[in-house]
């Protein structure tokens, strides 16, 4: 395969407005959110408009659905005749990144289908897509929505296979019993992709998926998390008791569970959104790593000994490397699932690589400023980097189950090196 990162020239002005506003409108406003513990609606209405207005699909059908590479940077139609991927996933890191430098609080509580998007996309019906995806076609002015994704409970995290939550046909409904905890922007969302088996005992092979709506009787809302960072963003448990779903909520029909389907939905999600969540790190780790340089300039070049920048520079140098090939491997995954991959490897190793880089940058990044490394300010945030990173290496897939998904693949498959 020839992978090639050519973002055509629509995306790459985009990505300059999306790098723009980061800087200008999201950044300042950061601690202030980090602090209310969430972003006013009036901003996400705003920024939603103004995301519209660069022609972002984002809120309608899930992060990066932009018009993808048909002519170069340079607007000249590909000379090769392959057929061409949209690019979403390719541009979906892009864009991710620009905004986590920005906030990643924000960015995970942007309205849109969310982590809900990627399984109905892949594993819904036609009808289904339209219905659930629908919603979201006002975006602009109809009040704002959200989608959700609820696969963790309190004893299955990265053993996805452990789910308890059961689900149970009767007549035209299926009725859900469980807990799901952990759900992102879980209480506002209009509907969640709720996992459940038919039968503990029968493994993946019980697994079904289901697009539970808000409002739907036996469905709640449970706790809202206060967490260490990402505070802006809201984190829910969600309670179902006797919750009756329709049947055809039932994510793909009944014929889509004649084998480990639901599992598998639950893990083909991953593929497109590991790499979006590695792209967030790398914005993160990034944001440091230049917090850092800059600091290093201004204190250091003058008025200290060489060979003590000198191995401050090797720090910053190393923090760089490691965000660099970080993003790279992230590239990579998303590229391969635009263009019809297998990507599960390469998203596990994106994820893996850029959780630890940007978490070693976030840590490396206040050592080097000393103690103003620790202190918050509207334009010192790497305190704040420092406790949102953190989740970067545990939602999603954990570092170590991410590093057990790519050993078991390389010893399984040796000819995809
Ligand atoms: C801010 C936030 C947002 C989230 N959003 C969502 C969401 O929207 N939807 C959703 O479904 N979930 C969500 N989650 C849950 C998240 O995906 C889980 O926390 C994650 O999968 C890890 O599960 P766990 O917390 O139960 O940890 P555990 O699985 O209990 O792991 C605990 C520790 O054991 C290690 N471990 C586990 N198994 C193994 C093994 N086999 N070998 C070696 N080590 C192992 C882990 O790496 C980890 O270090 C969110 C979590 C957070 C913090």
């Amino acid at each position: 395969m020839t992978i090639d990162f050519t973002f055509s020239k629509r995306q790459l002005e985009m990505r300059e407005g999306i790098r723009a506003i980061a800087k200008n409108v999201i950044r300042p406003q950061a601690l202030a959110w980090d602090r209310e513990g969430a972003v006013p609606e009036e901003f996400l209405r705003n920024f939603t408009r103004l995301a519209a207005s660069m022609g972002s699909n984002a809120m309608r059908g899930g992060l990066g659905d932009e018009g993808g590479p048909d002519v170069d940077v340079h607007g000249k139609a590909h000379a090769d005749t392959r057929p061409r991927s949209s690019g979403a996933n390719l541009f979906g890191v892009l864009a991710s990144e620009e905004l986590a430098w920005g906030d990643a609080g924000l960015l995970m509580c942007l309205p849109g289908p969310g982590l809900g998007g990627p399984p109905v996309r892949g594993s819904g019906t036609p009808e289904q897509k339209k219905r659930f995806f629908g919603i979201f076609d006002d975006y602009e002015t109809g009040p704002l929505k959200w989608g959700a994704y609820g696969l963790t409970e309190p004893n299955a995290g990265s053993d996805v296979s452990a789910i308890r939550t059961t689900c149970r046909k009767d007549g035209t409904h299926w009725i859900l019993n469980g807990r799901k905890c952990y759900i992102t922007n879980g209480a506002r969302a209009s509907w969640t992709v709720i996992f459940a088996t038919v039968d503990p005992a029968l493994g993946r092979a019980g697994h079904r998926a289901f697009v539970v709506e808000k409002g739907t009787p036996g469905f709640s809302v449970g706790r809202i998390e206060e967490k260490m960072g990402l505070r802006a963003s809201e984190t829910a448990e969600l309670v179902l008791e006797d919750c009756r779903v329709p049947a055809e909520n039932l994510l793909g029909g009944e014929e889509k569970y004649v084998t480990k389907e639901g599992f598998m939905t639950a893990m083909k999600t991953f593929d497109n959104t590991r790499p979006l969540v590695a792209a967030m790190a790398c914005g993160i780790g990034r944001a440091a790593y230049e917090h850092a340089r800059d600091f290093v300039k201004e204190h250091y070049v003058l008025s200290r000994s060489i060979p003590r920048y000198a191995a401050i520079v090797e720090r910053l140098a190393k923090i760089g490397r490691g965000l660099a090939a970080a993003r790279a491997l992230t590239w990579r995954a998303a590229w391969m699932a635009d263009n019809g991959f297998a990507n599960a490897k390469e998203a596990s190793m994106s994820k893996a690589a850029a959780g630890q880089a940007a978490i070693r940058a976030c840590i490396e990044a206040i050592e080097i400023c000393g103690a103003e490394g620790s202190i918050a300010r509207e334009h010192q945030l790497l305190e704040k980097w420092f406790r949102d990173i953190k989740v970067y290496d545990i939602f999603e897939g954990t570092g170590q189950i991410q590093r057990i998904v790519i050993a078991k693949r390389l010893l399984t498959d040796l000819k995809s090196f």
